[in-house]
């Protein structure tokens, strides 16, 4: 399925962020504070969709990953992820995080280690995915990206919250 190779092209980008990490701080950082900028406009409108851009829905995702992981988030510690449209990225910074040239192509990503690219059209289930891998890198240890043992477990616990997870976003 495409997923499936979404999911390789993910996993390689994670292994691929220590030697990145400067220009990714770059990039995230820039695009935090103009996630930022929008976010007063999003909370004034109550009659949210569960968009996982919207701030009140992160938290809760963020939340039930963290206790389905059984971890306590340190927010002193560990800087909460940032998450920013996939679609913003100029296609040449899209290609330089990823490694190679997407022609085009965007998908949803983690980067160390706390950015979250997410494509517009994403439901929450597809966030649940990225902040396991949050959770891996920053609590768990799991620094390599590229095995399948992390990306089970994203799948596993982003398939937990489609069956079950419904009324955490709400
Ligand atoms: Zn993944």
């Amino acid at each position: 399925m495409t997923s499936e190779s979404l999911h390789a092209v993910e996993d390689e980008s994670v292994g691929l962020q220590i030697t990145r990490r400067d220009f990714l701080k770059g990039v995230c950082g820039g695009l935090a504070l103009s996630a930022i900028g929008l976010d007063s406009e999003a909370v004034e409108s109550k009659e949210k969709d569960e968009s996982p851009f919207d701030h009140e829905v992160q938290r809760r995702l963020l939340g039930f990953v963290a206790k389905t992981m059984d971890v306590v988030l340190d927010t002193d510690v560990i800087s909460l992820p940032t998450v920013v449209e996939a679609e913003t990225i100029s296609d040449a910074d899209f290609n330089q995080m990823i490694g190679f040239d997407t022609e085009g192509h965007r998908n949803n990503l983690f980067f160390p280690p706390s950015c979250i690219l997410l494509l517009k059209k994403s439901k929450a289930h597809s966030l649940v995915h990225e902040y396991v891998h949050y959770i891996q890198y920053n609590y768990k240890g799991y620094t390599d990206g590229t095995t399948d043992e992390v990306e089970n477990q994203a799948v596993r616990i982003q398939n937990i919250f489609r069956e079950t997870g419904e009324g955490v976003v709400r």
